[in-house]
């Protein structure tokens, strides 16, 4: 079985109690099961206040913690911002950077885009770059070309020696949070295109994890999973609850167990 990423994206959900309430629960869940083996990377990515909650409840488990945003500038008259070297010293091992509700809501560009996911990098977090096509760019046909543009956008920002430390995450804007996720073929293609961007960019070696996101939950999630170029997924509202969330993965499973 290959490995699979099960990232959870609690957007502006989950008071610090409430993350640590999940938290407790979902490592009763894990301990001494296959979660704490090579097999799954489970990373949860909760507002900038609820990660200590997050952290103090996570020691020991194999699961780590990321933040949702941050800053390219290390410090200043940036009010409301959190900068790349925070997000790391408060303990978060991961990143994400360009989430649709990002670039359509607070008017993020590629530029920004590119800013964040060099800084996160400088400063040794993983970054997870996430990119995708709007329902109207899909209609016309222009969906690879849309993704390109993204994915080339990002990569020029991004070391070589950094590579290992990318991970990309498919996220259709169409399928986030609206319940209508991209066919297991439709997914497929994507991810397949963006693996191969990828080690064209930084070399047949790179291996760098395709994810997908979009309305992912325990029904679709095998289908989706057993792709061959897709590594995981990248889930928002069926992160918020450990029994869904944990479903994801074991429909994965027994799929593929046949
Ligand atoms: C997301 O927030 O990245 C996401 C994919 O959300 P949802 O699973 O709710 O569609």
């Amino acid at each position: 079985m290959k490995k699979i990423y099960l990232y959870g994206n609690w957007k502006m959900n989950m008071l610090p109690e409430e993350g640590e309430a999940f938290c407790r629960s979902l490592a009763d869940r894990i301990t001494g099961s296959l979660y704490g083996s090579d097999l799954v990377d489970i990373c949860l990515f909760p507002p900038f206040l609820t990660v200590p909650s997050v952290l103090k409840a996570l020691p020991g488990s194999p699961v780590s913690a990321g933040a949702q945003d941050g800053y390219f500038e290390d410090r200043g008259a940036y009010t409301g911002a959190v900068s790349m070297d925070m997000v790391r010293s408060a303990g978060c091992t991961h990143v994400l950077a360009g989430h649709s509700e990002r670039r359509h809501i607070f008017g993020e560009t590629d530029e920004i885009v590119a800013k964040k996911l060099r800084k996160a990098l400088d400063v040794g977090l993983k970054a997870v770059l996430c990119f995708g096509e709007t329902l109207e760019e899909r209609e016309s046909g222009k969906t690879i070309q849309v993704v390109q543009n993204q994915l080339l956008s990002a990569f020029q920002s991004v070391p070589g020696e950094h590579a290992q430390d990318l991970i990309l995450a498919y996220e259709p804007v169409w399928a986030i949070g609206t319940g209508k996720n991209a066919s297991p073929d439709d997914a497929q293609e994507v991810c397949a295109f963006a693996a191969k961007l990828a080690s064209g960019t930084f070399g047949g070696q790179s291996r760098i994890p395709v994810l997908y996101g979009g309305s992912v939950k325990d029904s679709n999630a095998g289908e989706l999973l057993s792709r061959p170029d897709i590594h995981g997924a990248l889930v928002g509202g069926a992160s918020l609850k450990v029994d869904s969330f944990l479903a994801i993965y074991e429909n994965y499973r027994k799929l593929s167990a046949g």
